[in-house]
């Protein structure tokens, strides 16, 4: 019997490692072996642990950078003698990437559906094995795979029509028209206890001649439509369905086709929508679907693209603009299907971003994109959970009106992308809270209306040159000539940013950036005071507002502020900086003793509005006649405080030095 460790790189991933659960099920169940699975690596416990064969799995390339990991981590936890063993999409795709890193590592390319790939009897049958669900229940505890209560299989291979972008033609080079699946459904079900849904991971199902028999088989499955299951562990009964996730080719659907898929618990039908030029294909194909009974669809949105060959068709690389269009295309689709059947058609739209099959990393960016856009279609994606939405409404509050608008909003700074939308009353909030919620709500309208109103004022493909990088430099602002241009750049920044933008800035853009801020949009000047006021601000961060709003901002600083707060003391040294530096006269030092004499209670609420007063106004004259008017009584309720106590005449010298040493520094003056 031997030790076999199984690794799947720590990196996200909806499904389940098919691959490493059919190698799992071959080393438990054919070999005897004893085997873990670990999700990027093993827990402490088991750190020590040597394995006779360590497998890890690989996913896309862009993981690159995690997977190395694991496979670093395989050949320490190997044996002496032992092997590593490595397959899947990356190590597939960039066989010469494992050679070069790692010569000792074993490298299974292609489909595990041959002779000698792990070197042991019978190791050519392990794709066609069930999956090991066992393994999943050692990892979880540190990850739970969005989709594990599924059958994962496949029914057809490979594809056949070598899409340029696509992996298919390197992973599955042949097409297998037909793959029975009921036998290992069977066999899942006798040794893990059966599953809720049917996960199909075909890449071209509608391509097989024997499509009917393969919609035949899943119906006989128990995956017809409105078909249920009843949860053997809860024993509840719930909806049960079945999924193409690699989605179906529009070009491939017919009449006779979609009623096919109709007949099936499918949810959702993902019809590829990769380029706008498909666009008639894919309203066929959905429209079909919808006729004949499929009332939940959703789709592949490939942006950020190049020029692509596939399918018999040359397609130009993706735009922003297309993409709205094929999102608003879905919509309408939605909208229209529903109205003409008379129920519920819902298509959601799935955005997925290019990166090509050789980048090790995600910072592709395609010929019509940048990296701001790409950036702020993510935001624009979060309230729909990385999808789009179906219904009009939402789909004009989130990506515009029309693609000029969607454009727009792509350029805007990302933290006012998320505060876009309507103001939504939530249950359980009192009045106030609702009010202090609404009174952000119209500030953040009003940032996004000024940073409208300015880029509809400028040459916008002059100002993505600034900001298409999606990187907002504090001096590149000096650069820009045009007034627009330059306070619109301002507002990408965060308010830590536009301190260090006015500390940077010239002559010029100080003047144009303080009427902006002070006059043309005091939200601003109000969100840098109170940013300053409640953060641990430098004390030259200080002295900057100073230089620029006069020694005004000091004052609405320290409005904004507790001042009897007693962890105040390291702001109160920074303003004491500032003061000297800038010639403040008023000793910020004396802040410090605020806290001790609120604590021992001996300001009313009169006396604390006179000393916010003082300060407010710099009058250290009265600031000190206030706290030395009140020094006897502090020494009254020490001393009261002291008598009970053990050691009592050591305690009240020491508190007649203290106050002494207060008195003495609150009357130098
Ligand atoms: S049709 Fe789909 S699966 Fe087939 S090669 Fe093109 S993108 Fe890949």
């Amino acid at each position: 019997m031997s030790d076999i460790l199984l690794i799947e790189p720590n990196y996200k991933s909806t499904y389940p490692p098919i691959g490493l659960m059919k190698i799992a099920y071959f080393h438990r169940y054919m070999q005897g072996d004893y085997v873990r699975f670990a999700k990027g690596k093993l827990p402490d416990a088991l750190s020590k642990k040597k394995w006779d064969r360590v497998y890890v799995t690989t996913l896309f390339t862009f993981e690159w950078d995690i997977t190395k990991e694991a496979l670093e981590y395989a050949l320490r936890v190997v044996k002496e003698g032992g092997q590593v063993y490595t397959g899947g999409i990356l190590a597939t795709l960039m066989p010469e990437l494992i050679r070069d890193n790692f010569p000792e590592i074993i490298n299974n390319t292609g489909l595990l559906n041959h002779k000698g790939t792990l070197g042991l009897p019978h190791d050519e049958c392990i794709d066609t094995l069930p999956l090991d669900y066992g393994i999943l229940e050692d990892v979880k505890d540190v990850c739970t795979y969005p989709a594990h209560d599924a059958y994962f299989t496949y029914m057809t291979r490979g594809c056949g029509m070598n899409c340029t972008f696509c992996a298919v033609k390197t992973l599955e080079p042949s097409y297998q028209p037909y793959v029975s699946i009921t036998d290992d459904i069977h066999r899942i079900d006798r040794e893990f206890g059966p599953k809720k849904d049917l996960l199909l991971m075909d890449n071209n199902v509608l391509r097989s001649p024997k499509f009917d028999q393969i919609i035949d088989e899943i119906i006989a499955l128990g995956y017809g439509k409105g078909a249920s299951f009843k949860n053997p562990k809860t024993g509840k009964t719930v909806q049960r369905y079945v999924d193409f996730n690699q989605g179906l080719d529009a070009f491939l659907m017919t009449p006779e086709k979609a009623k096919r898929l109709g007949e099936l618990a499918i949810k959702p039908a993902r019809i590829a929508f990769d380029h706008i030029e498909d666009k008639e294909a894919y309203a066929r194909a959905i429209t079909l679907c919808a006729e004949n009974g499929v009332d939940y669809m959703s789709n592949y949105l490939l942006y950020n693209g190049e020029d692509f060959t596939g399918k018999g068709h040359t397609y130009h690389a993706d735009t922003p603009e297309d993409l709205y269009e094929r999102m608003k295309i879905t919509m309408e689709l939605s909208e229209n299907l529903t109205a003409r059947l008379g129920r519920k058609i819902s298509i959601f739209s799935f955005p997925m971003r290019y990166i090509p099959l050789s980048n090790l990393s995600r910072g592709f960016i395609g010929k019509h994109w940048n990296a701001k856009y790409l950036r702020a279609l993510q935001c624009m994606l979060i309230p729909t959970q990385g999808k789009g939405v179906s219904g009009r409404s939402f789909f004009e509050a989130d990506f515009g009106k029309d693609e000029k608008e969607f454009v727009e909003t792509l350029a805007m700074p990302e933290r006012l992308i998320s505060k876009r939308g309507f103001f939504v009353k939530r249950k359980g909030e009192s009045e106030k809270e609702e009010k202090a919620r609404y009174d952000i709500w119209n500030e953040n309208q009003h940032l996004i209306n000024t940073w409208r109103k300015l880029y509809r004022k400028i040459d916008a493909t002059k100002f993505l040159e600034y900001i298409g990088c999606n990187r907002f430099d504090e001096v590149l602002i000096n650069k820009i000539s045009n007034e627009n241009m330059k306070k619109l750049y301002f507002l990408y920044f965060t308010e830590a940013g536009m301190i260090r933008v006015l500390e940077n800035a010239d002559e010029n853009t100080k003047k144009a950036l303080l009427i902006f801020i002070k006059e043309e949009l005091p939200i601003l000047y109000s969100r840098i005071i109170t940013y300053a006021a409640t953060i641990n601000i430098t004390a030259k961060q200080l002295n900057v507002l100073v230089d620029v709003f006069g020694v005004e901002s000091i004052k609405e600083i320290i409005k904004n502020r507790n001042l009897f707060d007693s962890k105040n003391v390291q702001f109160n040294n920074r303003l004491q900086a500032t003061a000297r530096s800038k010639n403040i006269g008023f000793n910020f030092s004396l802040l410090n003793y605020l806290p001790l004499f609120d604590s021992m209670g001996v300001f009313e609420p009169a006396d604390k509005n006179e000393v916010i007063n003082s300060v407010c106004t710099f009058d250290e004259k009265k600031l000190r006649e206030k706290l030395l008017g009140k020094l006897d009584e502090l020494k009254d309720i020490f001393i009261m405080k002291a008598a009970d106590q053990p050691g009592n005449e050591m305690i009240l010298r020491e508190i007649e030095e203290s106050i002494k040493g207060v008195y003495e520094q609150l009357s130098l003056f």
